[in-house]
Parts: C-alpha cells; structure tokens; sequence
C-alpha cells in the first residue's frame, strides 16, 4: 500500500508538561510525489524529440553533398518536431481541462453534434486504415457543459479506437439513453487491453505498450484528459475489454431533459 507520513511536533509547556500533536500527511506527500513524477516525465517526453533533432540536424548538416540523405534527415525532422507539438498541445489541453475554469459558461450540448465534429476529425485517420465507423442508438440526446471539450473527449477515444485496431476493422459509437443519464461508447475492434493495465490507462503518460503508442504518435496523454473532462461535466467514462477481441470505452453523462431549441434556461435556474 502507500506509504503513511505523520507529521510530530512537540511542545514543552511552562509547567514542564509537553503537548505531542500528530498530523497525518501522507495525503500532501502524495500530491507531491505525483506531481513531481508528471515533471519527470513531461521532461522525459520533451527531451526525447528534442534529442533526436540535434542528432538529425548534426547528420542534415553533414549530408550536404547527398541531397537523397538530407531529404530522408529533413522528413524526420519533421516527424520528431510534430510529435514534439502534438505533445505540448496535449499538455496544453490537459491543463486547460484541468483548471479551476475548466468548464466556462456551460449550455446545452447535443450528443449528435459532437459525434458529427467528433467523426469529421477521425475521418482521414480511419480512412488510411480503411476502417468503418459505424453510429447507431438514440438520436437527439443532451447534456450540459462545453461542447469543444466534450467533442475532444469522444474524439481522442475514437482516436485510440482507430490506433489500437488492426486494418479493415469497424469501430461503433453507440449512444444510450438512461432517463437521467446518457451514455455515448465508442467499441473497436482492436488488441485489447489487459487486465493488469485496466485502471491505470487513466493516468497520465500510462501506456500498456509504450513502443506501439509511441509508433502511433500517442502521447499518453488522451484518456487523462478524457476522464477530466467527464468529471468536469458531473459524469465519468470507463472501459471494458477483451484482449485479442477488442475494448469499449463509454462515456456516462448527465442527461437534459431539454432540447437546444428550448429558450435557454434562465440564470435562477442554473
Ligand atoms: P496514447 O497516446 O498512448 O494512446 P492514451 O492516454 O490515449 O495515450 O491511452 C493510454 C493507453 O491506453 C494507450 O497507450 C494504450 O496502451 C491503451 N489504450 C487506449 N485506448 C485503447 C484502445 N481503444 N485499445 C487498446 N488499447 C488502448
């Protein structure tokens, strides 16, 4: 289990009495170590492109002479340096979901929206790999918040649905009505994930494969901001999986029994 810090001070009285207090803060400790650690690691994951680029550009410098070479070391750069961005924009998103701002004036958000920017973004990944998307279930669902970060949440597990499946596979986004809460899962049919890796692919940098999220271009980012944002709307996401068979992601939120069309609800009544 973790570790227990007690924090003891003690207090010599003028009557030659002393006053022991124990405070426990294994809590603070905690926090601290978890924060330190995501320094490591946001440094660890930086440094990586950034190394790769000086040795890139040591070889681009020496290639003069070979234009094929320099071609191959320029392309890589390339690489290394959009890796590099899409980090820094995911570290970005991840502090931005989790600010105390994080959900700024909230309004109605329709479900089928957000499927609908959510798929126009995966459509060029998903095609490369020719794998269907397939939406069915409930239409005309609503729930309340931020609609970019809702439709950043159902696109980063459609992201991973598509980069964890193999070619000519389908992924199916299903929504589900629950009367006070909606529910929207994205299913593929991709490697899987362990048991062993189930609750900790929440955290931040957590990747059950680190050589294959990396080859995708993951960050290991993209759930951590998922459960963020579930959490910013009062509602949670969670997964089931079968390795070899496939994974199901689904994100439960509050339901609204209003339609956007309604007036939209007065200060009093939020
Ligand atoms: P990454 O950028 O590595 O995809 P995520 O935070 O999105 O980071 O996911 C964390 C890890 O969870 C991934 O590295 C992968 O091991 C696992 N994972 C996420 N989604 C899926 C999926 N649909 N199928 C299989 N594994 C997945």
């Amino acid at each position: 289990g973790e570790p227990v810090s007690v924090r003891i001070r003690v207090t010599a009285l003028p009557d030659d009495s002393i006053v022991i207090e124990a405070e426990d803060i294994s809590e603070l400790h905690r926090v601290e170590r978890v924060r330190r650690d995501f320094v490591a690691n946001v440094s660890h994951e930086l440094k990586t492109p950034v190394g790769a680029m000086q040795l890139l550009a040591e070889a681009l410098q020496d290639a003069v002479d070979d234009p094929e070479a320099a071609a191959r070391f320029t392309s890589r750069i390339q690489h290394e340096s959009a890796r590099m961005a899409r980090l820094v924009t995911e570290l970005l998103e991840l502090s931005r979901v989790q600010g105390a701002e994080a959900t700024p004036e909230p309004v109605d958000v329709e479900i089928d929206r957000i499927i609908l920017d959510a798929l126009d973004r995966a459509r060029t990944g998903a095609a490369a790999k020719n794998i269907f998307i397939n939406v069915t279930g409930e239409r005309g669902l609503v729930t309340y918040g931020s609609e970019s970060q809702l439709a950043t949440a159902l696109g980063n597990l459609i992201d991973n649905a598509i980069n964890y499946s193999p070619v000519d596979t389908t992924v199916t986004i299903e929504t589900g009505n629950g009367g006070a809460e909606l529910t929207v899962s994205v299913t593929d049919e991709g490697i899987g994930i362990a048991e062993a890796d189930l609750d900790r692919i929440f955290e931040r940098f957590y990747r059950a494969d680190p050589a294959r999220s990396r080859a995708t271009g993951g960050t290991g980012l993209g759930l951590a901001i998922v459960k963020h944002i579930a959490g910013n709307h009062g509602g949670r996401v969670y997964v089931s999986s079968t390795p070899g068979t496939g994974s199901t992601f689904t994100l439960l939120l509050p339901s609204r029994t209003v339609r956007s069309a309604d007036p939209a609800p007065t200060e009093g009544e939020m």
